[in-house]
């Protein structure tokens, strides 16, 4: 049977906006030893801002801001809502005639007759599309109309403000390794796994990389737990085959917040922390 304690540990946790689905998770988030986190939406805010557009070819800003934004008409990741933000207009759902989006690598669509892509150097490279390589502080995504290089957007999203302090937190809580597993470039990684100091990060990942990463870190986990926290945009597969699987649950995705072992209610990383240390205290008296 199951101690009284994890009643009162599970009632704390939900009062704090982290709801826990099983006394047994509880009991794993005490242990965590290994913790991986997505980026986008999870250790930073999800919210890209425009820092520049570059307009290729015979092609003009305005024309692919609109082809951008058309074709991310119908996905709901961060980086098509930028992109919708950016152009700024009401779109007119009949000029998008077909739109598939293709996880970890962005979308493609026909508008007004002309096939577009838009996406990261990998959905160019995996078309043989010449483009530009872009080493900057920001996410790059790419515009191609029936197959000619027509530009490239760089957006910019934000590290959350309690962010730092959940990483010094988890080490303070006994957590050997930290890590940061994203589809976005080097560059972006780095920077970010550099401020708030991160052990290791892994760039430029395919959802299935992710769950790949994470059963490899399973085997530095002697007998604790591998946590992986993600905002669950193309995060599912991911947070379905870890030990504890927790999705972020202010913009996070339906599908996760199922599949999930804990979801944290509101955008905050810093509550994973609060719920290890909820789950420590409930250990202490169990034993
Ligand atoms: P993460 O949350 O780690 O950034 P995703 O798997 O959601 O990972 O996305 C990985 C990368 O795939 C993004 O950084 C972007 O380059 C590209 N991508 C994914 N979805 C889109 C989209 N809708 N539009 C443009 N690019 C996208
Ligand atoms: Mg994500």
């Amino acid at each position: 049977s199951i101690p009284l304690v994890y009643f009162g540990g599970i009632g704390k946790s939900a009062r704090e906006g982290i709801l826990v689905k099983g006394s047994n998770f509880l009991d794993a988030l005490g242990k965590a030893r290994i913790v991986a986190f997505d980026k986008t939406g999870t250790l930073t805010k999800g919210v890209f801002k425009t820092v520049q557009i570059v307009a290729k070819n015979s092609f003009n800003k305005d024309e692919i801001l609109k082809f951008m934004a058309l074709a991310e008409a119908h996905s709901s990741h961060p980086i098509a809502n930028a992109l919708k933000e950016a152009y700024g207009k009401e779109i007119n759902e009949n000029e998008i005639k077909e739109h598939e989006e293709i996880p970890g690598y962005g979308v493609r669509a026909k508008i007004n007759g002309k096939e577009i892509m838009v996406g990261n150097d990998r959905l160019l490279h995996k078309f043989n599309i010449e483009h530009d390589t872009c080493h900057v502080k920001g996410t790059v995504v790419h515009v191609v109309v029936d197959g000619e290089y027509a530009g490239y957007i760089i957006i910019s999203d934000e590290i959350k403000k309690d962010a730092l302090e959940t990483i010094q937190e988890l080490r303070k809580l006994g957590v050997k390794k930290i890590v940061m597993l994203t589809g976005d470039s080097k560059d972006v990684a780095e920077e970010i796994a550099k401020k708030i100091g991160l052990d290791e990060f892994y760039a430029e990942l395919l959802p299935e990389d992710k769950v790949n990463i994470i059963e490899k870190l399973g085997a530095e986990k002697e007998n604790g737990t591998v946590v992986f926290v993600g905002d669950g945009i193309n995060d599912a597969p991911v947070i379905a085959r870890s030990d504890l699987g927790v999705a972020m649950g202010a913009l996070g995705s339906d599908v996760a917040i199922e599949t999930a072992d804990i979801v944290i209610m509101d955008d905050k990383p810093s509550k994973l922390p609060l719920g290890i240390k909820i789950s420590k205290k409930v250990q202490n008296i169990v034993m």
